[in-house]
């Protein structure tokens, strides 16, 4: 069962607020009934109409998907750019990215069209680790990056407490590869925390979200999750 607002919002009625006016505005009916009042359930089978106009109730679909670098986290681009929702050919529901990875980020991106799933991980409060790997200019020493698990000030705030690893160092070629884990989801946050130790980023892939990998899959392949592998998440 879920609140009628939601379900109209769901079916690409109107936004959340708009699907609101128009239960009170009298312009929604479930069963054949009027309804005005907010907060009523409703379940898959009750037939809602707007404006006499039945709307059809979509499943809730989540997927993973590995985005290849050079595509951007959306369901559009007025530049006519690919797209993330460009490769999930198969998907018929009108689904969109949980948070963003930038455009030259690769790595794991869960999309889906339950708005309150995207809403619940992409909240500051809903601490699911993101694990992240970087190839950085510069070879760093642990002592280097030791004030990433403290939190360092990106954009005049500091961010939260982080977990590094630096897995590998080139002495010739001066950079190496260091894992980040974050729990947070500020803008381009991974490139400014190490860039404000001092190690910029120059390549940046999502290995993880919270337990989920992309074992198995190439970029540009995706994957549905298991009703277990949402329920885990949350
Ligand atoms: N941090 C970044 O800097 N970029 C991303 O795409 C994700 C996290």
């Amino acid at each position: 069962m879920e609140r009628l607002q939601k379900v109209l919002a769901q079916s690409g009625i109107a936004s959340r607020r708009k699907s609101e006016e128009l239960i009170s505005a009298g312009h929604v009916k479930v069963n054949g009934k009027k309804v005005t009042e907010m907060g009523i359930k409703v379940s898959a089978s009750d037939k809602i109409e707007v404006n006499g106009v039945p709307i059809t109730q979509e499943d809730y679909v989540y997927y993973l998907f590995y985005k290849p670098r050079g595509v951007i986290s959306a369901v559009s681009d007025d530049k006519g750019r690919e797209v993330v929702t460009d490769y999930l050919v198969g998907v018929r529901e009108r689904i969109y990215p949980v948070g963003r990875l930038d455009y030259d980020t690769s790595g794991l991106l869960l999309l889906t069209n339950d708005g309150d799933f995207a809403n619940k991980l992409t909240h500051p409060k809903h601490e699911v680790n993101k694990t992240y790997v970087a190839k950085v200019m510069g070879v760093p020493f642990p002592k280097d990056l030791k004030p990433l698990t403290q939190g360092v000030k990106i954009d005049g705030r500091k961010t939260a407490p982080a977990a590094f690893k630096i897995l590998s160092t080139d002495n010739i070629k001066q950079t190496a590869i260091v894992e980040l884990v974050i729990h947070e989801g500020r803008n381009h946050q991974v490139k400014k925390m190490l860039e404000a130790v001092g190690f910029p980023v120059t390549k940046l892939k999502r290995e993880l979200y919270g337990n989920l990998t992309l074992d198995g899959l190439k970029p540009g392949q995706y994957r549905s999750l298991s009703r277990r592998e949402v329920n885990a998440i949350l």
